[in-house]
């Protein structure tokens, strides 16, 4: 695929998520916010339903797998201890001509040299001068930089304070869930009757202060994980790290991605505590990147904490007596990316005619609507009521949409873009013989059924 077809893609995901209210910029009245966005009617469904489909997996379809909602505000202690107030920082540089500022890991990346986020900054700069001549700036093609910088990502908040210097004293929004967990793990252990191996599972805001605001809700300054830790015996974690690997892959094919668009990558540059760390990466418009985190952490997370805290983190095996801090699994994924890969795997155009037909096709399970009931006149007032009665039964079951604004037609190209399996059509003809036209979204065939068999009818399709 050439560079203008993907952009293309991209540009076009993005026009039908304006155009349908799946995701607004933030603040647009007032120019925007970068790297900020809102969820809009259909982007919050969709959303809920990745979300509801990843509690499912990890935690109503297994036994040892509790859940959690910590808060976003936390001890400023517990950012020291894990390391994120000192370490938790991309490399910046700023491009001299148009003052743009940028990742410099991803600049050199792009340039085909290899960098990541976790080297230091002699490090990164030696193969920044080394390799000067080949970057250039993504904005106005400018060659001349200002040398890279460690930029700490955690973002700040006066909260609690009530002095003038707020900035020296400061506590966190939280730069990522995973923290929540773990200094909840003795709670969980204590109150939640729960053996080693076990995990707990969580959803939630986390904030980043992101160096590059590009990419839509691919990297966005607020955005929602869904992390699960796993808690095992050490000699233990590399079978469940394996396993956890092949339990993710699969989530994804559940949701009904294709396997082709779906690739592993290996970190090659470990944290000195990790073991092994795979991404599950996805092939977005602007090819394959993270969607999802696999790591296996050793005792590092609980072990910091126990230290800093002076708690007594460590756990006592029942059966054997045997007293260890637990090594850790942790399996990190985000909304927004999972959000955007399914727009872009479900997307679809055909041409039909003359005209061009857009379709989310979704599986049921995603689609934010999942059934559209329409009569057939909007000035029509028994038509207009027939559909009301079958609304309201079907919305006690589904996610139904009541739509009687334009002709028929409009009214399925629109369903079609927001990815509704399903219209059902009240007409003339219902009125005397009591049924109802049911149109597929992606075969567009119709059939009659009757109005007190459609229940049935949904139940075995969803
Ligand atoms: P990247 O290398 O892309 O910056 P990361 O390795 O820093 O990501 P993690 O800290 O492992 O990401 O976070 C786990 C998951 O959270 C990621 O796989 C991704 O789905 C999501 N995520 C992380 N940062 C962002 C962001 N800025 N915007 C949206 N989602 C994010």
């Amino acid at each position: 695929m050439s560079k203008q077809e993907k952009d293309t893609s991209m540009d076009k995901i993005i026009s039908l998520c304006k155009r349908r209210g799946f995701v607004f910029p933030s603040s647009e009245i007032y120019d925007g916010l970068a790297a900020v966005y809102d969820y809009g009617p259909y982007g919050v469904e969709l959303a809920n339903n990745i979300k509801k489909e990843w509690w499912k997996a990890m935690t109503q379809l297994r036994d040892d797998i509790v859940g959690l909602d910590a808060a976003i505000f936390m001890s400023p202690r517990i950012w020291e201890a894990s390391g994120h107030v000192k370490g938790f920082s991309d490399p910046l540089t700023e491009c001299k001509k148009c003052h743009s500022r940028l990742r410099l890991d991803t600049l050199l990346e792009e340039a085909g040299v290899f960098a990541d986020e976790k080297m230091t900054e002699a490090e990164i700069n030696k193969i920044f001068n080394d390799n000067l001549n080949k970057v250039k700036c993504p904005v106005c093609g400018g060659h001349e930089f200002t040398p890279g910088k460690k930029f700490n990502l955690l973002v700040q908040s006066n909260l609690g304070n009530f002095t003038s210097d707020w900035s020296k004293e400061p506590t966190y929004l939280r730069g990522e869930t995973c923290q929540g967990i773990y200094v909840n793990f003795k709670n969980v252990l204590d109150s939640a009757r729960v053996k080693i191996p076990f995990g707990i599972a969580q959803i939630g805001k986390a904030f980043r202060n992101e160096i590059t605001a590009r990419q839509f809700i691919f990297r966005t300054r607020e955005f929602e994980q869904m992390e699960m830790q796993y808690f095992v015996q050490p000699e233990e974690e590399m079978t469940y790290y394996n396993q956890w690997r092949e339990w993710r892959w699969n989530f994804y094919l559940n949701l009904g991605f294709k396997e082709e668009n779906l690739k592993w990558h290996k970190h090659e540059n470990l944290v000195f505590y990790a073991k092994e760390a795979y991404d599950i990466e996805y092939k977005f418009p602007f090819g394959f990147k993270e969607l999802e985190g696999i790591h296996a952490r050793g005792d590092y997370d609980l072990s910091v904490h126990s230290q800093a805290s002076g708690q007594d983190l460590n756990y006592l095996d029942p059966v054997t007596n045997q007293k260890f801090i637990p090594h850790v699994v942790e399996t990190s994924a985000g909304v927004g990316r999972t959000f955007l890969a399914a727009l872009t795997e479900f997307y679809r155009e055909e041409k039909i005619e003359t005209e061009t037909r857009i379709v989310l096709a979704f599986p049921a399970k995603l689609a934010p609507i999942k059934i559209a009931v329409f009569p057939l006149l909007k000035n029509k007032p028994e038509l207009v009521a027939k559909a009301r009665e079958i609304f309201d039964v079907l919305k006690l079951t589904w996610r139904c949409e009541f739509d009687d604004n334009g002709n028929i037609g409009k009214r399925y190209r629109r369903q079609d873009e927001i990815g509704t399996p399903f219209c059902v059509t009240v007409d003339f003809e219902s009125l005397e013989n009591d049924e109802v036209t049911v149109r597929d979204r992606d075969t567009m065939k119709q059939e009659r059924i009757k109005i007190s068999e459609l229940e049935n009818f949904f139940r075995l399709k969803f």
